[in-house]
């Protein structure tokens, strides 16, 4: 029986982790769950799954919480605090982190200094800190799994094969809704189109940034530190089907890569599992019907987002952590219908013009970088801002 904790278990990739386990419930057992305000939906997992301590970020929403379980049989903590306490509970033998965004950091950080194997979905943390959270890993023996389809693509094709004989990786991605759009269209984008995902139903932040191709950005900095690649060997390849999850290329040419329909359970199973694999009983591939693989390289004029991250990760070390931010900042105000869709890679273009070189060797440093973009998106926000 494998005890598991989820941070962010009522968003999307909480649900289908919670959909993997009720489906094997002699194979785990949920021991922690967190949630940023919605104690309606962890109350119901509660209920359903009997976790040992739960946490919300919100202390109202743990406060409304409390009123409604009976605490002598689940501890509700509080804030970022409480977070990092479930994170790092001993009776836990992987924790999932599925937080979105940079809040993820403290507490998907707290599990891998506790020791705590890690199955990840929250690249955003990766993103900011990719190499302090490496090494944390190291010191504490912690093995970090990959959830993202794309990098868990990669990490089974690189099973059983050496890593000095890769030549490239290639991530695999779809485009989003508005890859086949003209550039002239991108101006009338609105929140509802940038919402509707071709292949995946996810949070509402990952979609837009699928929408910009800026998960693709992240994702190339997240494999940046999780394979420990350097970014020259990195690469995307538009694959509008999101049936190859992405590809391994080694050096005598042979290029070995992992198909699958587009279902998250898929790689959140293989992290919770390795090295095992799991009768999930998805539909099956059935690549006759599909008849056609299209493939294009990407289009970085058109989807500037990609460039920029590419343009951090060659930049000074606290640029991907502005990248992220600004980012962060920006989709938000997107979703809150402030901003136009090309108002996002904009902002994020003129953060990272304003970064001065800071010290980047704690995580107390980092989220100064973070913070200080987060203020500085927000300035340059008031002065681009484009009615919508
Ligand atoms: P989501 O918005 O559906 O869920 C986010 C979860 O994090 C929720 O449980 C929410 O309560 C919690 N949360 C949000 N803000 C928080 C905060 N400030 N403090 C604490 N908790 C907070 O997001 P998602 O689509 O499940 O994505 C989660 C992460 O996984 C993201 O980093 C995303 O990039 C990554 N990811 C998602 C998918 C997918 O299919 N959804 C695929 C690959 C990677
Ligand atoms: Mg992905």
């Amino acid at each position: 029986m494998k005890r598991i904790v989820i941070l962010g278990s009522t968003g999307s990739i909480g649900a289908s982790t919670l959909d993997v386990v009720s489906k094997f419930q002699d194979r785990f057992q949920v021991v922690g769950l967190t949630a940023c305000t919605n104690d309606t939906i962890l109350e119901d997992q509660i209920r359903t799954f009997h976790p040992t301590v739960v946490a919300l970020s919100s202390p109202d929403a743990a406060q409304r919480l409390r009123a409604r379980v009976d605490t002598t049989q689940v501890e509700v903590l509080e804030g970022e605090s409480g977070l990092c306490e479930v994170a790092r509970v001993p009776e836990c033998d992987l924790v999932i982190s599925a937080i979105v965004g940079g809040a993820g950091l403290k507490p998907t950080l707290a599990a891998i200094q506790a020791g705590t194997q890690v199955a990840l979905a929250n690249k955003e943390p990766m993103v900011m800190a990719g190499h302090l959270m490496k090494q944390e890993a190291k010191k504490h023996g912690v093995t970090i799994f990959p959830i993202d389809s794309e990098h868990s693509a990669i990490f089974q094709s690189m099973e059983g094969h050496r890593k000095e004989d890769i030549r490239r990786i290639v991530l695999t991605a779809s485009g989003g809704p508005f890859w086949d759009w003209p550039a002239t269209d991108f101006e009338r984008i609105t929140l509802e189109q940038a919402l509707q995902h071709p292949n995946w139903k996810m949070g509402a932040k990952i979609t837009i940034d699928s929408a910009t191709l800026m998960n693709k950005g992240l994702e190339v900095i997240e494999a940046r530190w999780l394979f420990d690649l350097p970014v020259a060997q990195i690469d995307v390849v538009i694959h509008r089907e999101s049936i190859i999850h992405s590809l391994v290329e080694y050096c005598d040419g042979s290029v070995i890569s992992q198909l699958g329909h587009p279902d998250m359970r898929t790689p959140i199973s293989y992290a919770m599992n390795y090295p095992e694999r799991i009768p999930l009983l998805p539909p099956l591939l059935d690549l006759g019907k599909i008849g056609t693989l299209t493939f294009a390289p990407p289009d970085t004029e058109k989807f500037p987002c990609l460039q920029l991250a590419y343009d951090a990760l060659a930049g000074e070390a606290g640029l991907p952590a502005t990248l992220n931010a600004a980012n962060e900042v920006a989709v938000h105000a997107f979703l809150n219908n402030q901003i136009a869709f090309l108002d996002i890679p904009n902002i994020i273009q003129e953060t990272m013009a304003a970064y001065h070189p800071a010290p980047l060797s704690t995580i107390d440093e980092v989220l100064e970088i973070d913070q200080w973009a987060r203020r500085t998106a927000e300035e340059i926000m008031k002065t681009c801002m484009t009615p919508v």
